[in-house]
């Protein structure tokens, strides 16, 4: 009987090995798997106020108040040239301009709306109720937080979490895209309807552009709901955790 129980639990240590080992191939890092611990607590990722290193700055740069192109080749150098940035009103205000965090050889990219007032504080994007949600869904598709890109639309916080109007998003949005050509995602989760809006260039609800086939310089484009959707509708989880299983399977297709 003992052994009986030893043999299942064995199986049982093994079946998660190979689940997390094909998520790591989905995405694409089969080689270096063995080189890295395994996730504590099932995949979950411990929570750290530490900036990601691609957000350490070089002390010799200067804050530019309005950066223009050539962006910098990598996120790192774009952050940098970025992070003065003072071209829209909200930098006024701001307390961090969030620029985003993640792996910067991600294959999954997430893009929200706007930083909120947690996001604000501590300079990193989805950190407040939304972002635990987001965590959630991350984890639920058997992935961790850091093998994602998330970062959002616009950089600064608009006030009292308003809508970003559209002169800010005119301004902020070469920055996303400049984040998205370095990254070069396999595939892009528009969280919401500003998101999805900027991405696909159209001005329809996020209701009409989810589940259509859309592509973004060659990656899908998934437009979804915004997890603060959720949180005020439980019955958006369904069509979400369905949008979820096309980036699971539109990965796992583009294997390298
Ligand atoms: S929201 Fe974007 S464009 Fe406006 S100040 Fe912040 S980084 Fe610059």
């Amino acid at each position: 009987m003992e052994r009986e129980a030893l043999r299942q639990e064995l199986a049982a240590i093994t079946a998660d090995a190979t689940k997390w080992v094909q998520q790591r191939r989905v995405l694409g890092e089969a080689k270096v798997w063995l080189e890295r611990p395994l996730p504590p607590g099932r995949g979950e990722e411990p929570s750290t106020a530490t900036p990601p290193p691609e957000l350490s700055l070089p002390a010799e740069s200067a804050p530019n108040a309005n950066p223009q192109p050539p962006w910098a080749p990598s996120l790192e150098a774009f952050y940098v040239q970025v992070r003065g940035c003072r071209r829209c009103g909200l930098a006024a205000k701001r307390q961090h301009l969030v620029f985003g965090e993640g792996d910067p050889r991600a294959r999954l990219a997430f893009v929200g709306e706007a930083p909120g007032a947690d996001e604000d504080a501590q300079g990193r994007p989805f950190v407040g109720a939304a972002g635990q949600l987001l965590d959630k869904i991350i984890i639920g598709m058997g992935l961790r937080r850091s093998q994602v890109y998330i970062c959002n639309l616009i950089k600064c916080r608009p006030p009292f979490n308003r809508d970003p109007e559209e002169a800010e998003v005119a301004a902020c949005r070469p920055y996303l895209e400049q984040q998205l050509a370095l990254l070069k995602p396999r595939v892009i989760v528009a969280l919401g309807r500003h998101a999805a809006q900027a991405l696909t260039g159209s001005g329809e609800g996020i209701g009409k552009l989810r589940g259509q086939d859309l592509q973004w310089q060659g990656a899908l484009l998934v437009p979804t709901y915004h997890p603060s959707a959720l949180l005020r509708d439980e019955r958006l989880k369904r069509p979400v955790w369905e949008d979820m299983k096309r980036v699971l399977k539109a990965l796992e297709a583009a294997q390298p």
